[in-house]
């Protein structure tokens, strides 16, 4: 039975109960440890964060937070767009478990904790790699629980699709493998739903992919050229070969810095394939870009290239101020109307200190030919997502920031077309019908699931299963 008086919700008892430190309000390194990697969720302040030393320590601090009906949630790297890995309760640090072990077979076995830039340095030692983002401090748990894009998903797919098997910790305490045949149901869930409510993971085995050499490019227009560009983007990245990722970034800083139009990514070929290939995008926009470059590159140098560009896979580093957005799924093409109406939203009442995105990242390949119900992640007919993101310079978080204006318009404008569906790694508070945005046709088995492993839904959030 939870019960929440004094004695009993006394943090100091919890660190009599586990090996990793107990960090309290007030205690040296506190602040440190209490904030998540986005200032939007600065603010907000835990009775303790406890560092797990083992997967004991995980077991043992949900037994302390069902006993004491304290909030408790898990953390990797600290990136939930919706601050679901803050809380005023527990915070459940997994970083410590970070450990990497890669097999003769090309099988990972990764500590829950570990970041993307931790998992990327340690297989590139085996000449392997993983189908992920770019952003190097993302976890890789809470990416994979979600889905998980990158720049080799429409070649291998998301990454939960190359997860072979999960450690996870029960909300009763208890600890068990998960995979096709053990548990299957919940390693089902593991794959696509999202973070922080099944179970909390403790490791998680992949089937790594061999890390391949690719050309880099990066096409820079004005924005002037802006609708022609999004136009065929839309009709020519998705039906792109498997081997190409080419993103889609319109840029506007301040009241009156210029807008850039950027198309980035990789491809899986020589220089020369990869100038043919885009040959076919600049024909179809009918203007040449004013900039354009291409290297072929490592995999691995890559992967450290674009994590400085931005976007669904290389928004890293975090840049610094509150970041905004609101996101959604399309099955067809925008029509030039739209388009028209969404650019001259982009550049109007633009705010000073206030950098604008429009950050376009193409699905189809391998995300696509994945059953819906093969895995929890539903979103299997998509042909890109869009998101419209506001980054305003200084200050941290009072917990009381709306969605600018903008980001509710432009979204807003949009969502006719859009397929109501929203990836669930970028979660959005403001959905109304988040059932059907984040799991559609998925989310009767995700609720059984969560009723088998979670009945007493001790690990629960606002839009939680
Ligand atoms: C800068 C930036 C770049 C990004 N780039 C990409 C990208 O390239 N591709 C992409 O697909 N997404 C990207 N994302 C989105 C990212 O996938 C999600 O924000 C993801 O949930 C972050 O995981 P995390 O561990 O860093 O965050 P956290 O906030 O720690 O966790 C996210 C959620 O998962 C839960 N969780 C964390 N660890 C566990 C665990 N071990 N067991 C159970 N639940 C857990 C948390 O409670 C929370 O609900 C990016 C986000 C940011 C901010």
């Amino acid at each position: 039975m939870r019960h929440s008086d004094s004695h009993a919700t006394r943090i100091g008892a919890l660190g009599e109960l586990v090996t990793g430190e107990v960090i309290e309000a007030g205690a040296p390194g506190y602040d440190a440890a209490r904030r998540p990697a986005l200032a939007r969720f600065g603010h907000i302040r835990p009775r303790a964060v406890v560092r797990c030393a083992s997967v004991d320590d995980v077991a043992r601090t949900l037994d302390f937070a069902h006993a004491t009906g304290l909030h408790v949630v898990p953390r990797g790297g600290g990136h939930c767009f919706a601050g679901r890995s803050s809380t005023d309760g527990i915070v459940l640090d997994l970083t410590p478990l970070r450990s990497i072990a890669v097999s003769p077979d090309g099988v990972a076995t990764i500590g829950a904790g570990a970041t993307l830039a931790e998992v990327y340095g340690a297989l590139h030692e085996h000449g392997l790699t993983l189908p992920a983002g770019c952003g190097p401090t993302v976890g890789i748990a809470g990416l994979t629980l979600g889905g998980g894009l990158g720049i080799l998903g429409r070649k291998y797919g998301l990454t939960c699709d190359r997860l072979r098997a999960a450690q996870v910790a029960l909300a009763d305490g208890r600890i068990l493998d998960c995979d096709e045949h053990r548990d299957a149901d919940l390693f089902w869930a593991l794959r696509g739903a999202g973070g922080g409510q099944f179970g909390v993971v403790t490791s998680l085995v992949f089937d790594a992919v061999p890390a391949p050499d690719a050309t880099r490019f990066e096409l820079v227009w004005s924005l002037d050229a802006a609708a022609a560009v999004v136009a065929a983007w839309q009709d020519w990245a998705p039906d792109a070969p498997d081997e190409m990722s080419a993103n889609l970034r319109l840029v506007a800083a301040g009241t009156d810095g210029p807008v850039e139009v950027i198309m980035f990514g990789a491809m899986l070929g020589t220089e020369a394939e990869t100038a043919e290939l885009l040959g076919e995008l600049v024909g179809l926009v009918g203007r040449p870009p004013g900039s354009e470059s291409r290297a072929r590159l490592p995999y691995h140098d890559l992967k450290g290239s674009l994590a400085v560009l931005g976007s669904a896979d290389a928004a890293e580093p975090e840049p610094p101020g509150l970041v905004s957005s609101r996101s959604e799924f399309f099955r067809r093409s925008l029509p030039a109307d739209a388009i028209t109406r969404l650019l001259e939203g982009f550049v109007r009442d633009r705010t000073a200190g206030q950098r604008r995105e429009l950050a376009f990242t193409p699905m189809g390949g391998a995300y696509n030919r994945v059953p819906v119900d093969a895995t929890a992640f539903v979103h299997r007919a998509e042909r890109f997502l869009l998101e419209h993101v506001t980054v305003s310079s200084g200050g941290a978080s009072t917990g009381s920031d709306l969605v600018p204006r903008w980001v509710q318009r432009s979204w807003a404008g949009l969502h006719p077309w859009g397929s109501g569906r929203v990836y669930p790694n970028f979660p959005d508070p403001e959905l109304t019908d988040w059932t059907e945005a984040y799991h559609g046709s998925n989310y009767a088995r995700l609720a059984r699931v969560k009723r088998t492993y979670d009945p007493e839904r001790l690990l629960h959030f606002p839009q939680s299963v």
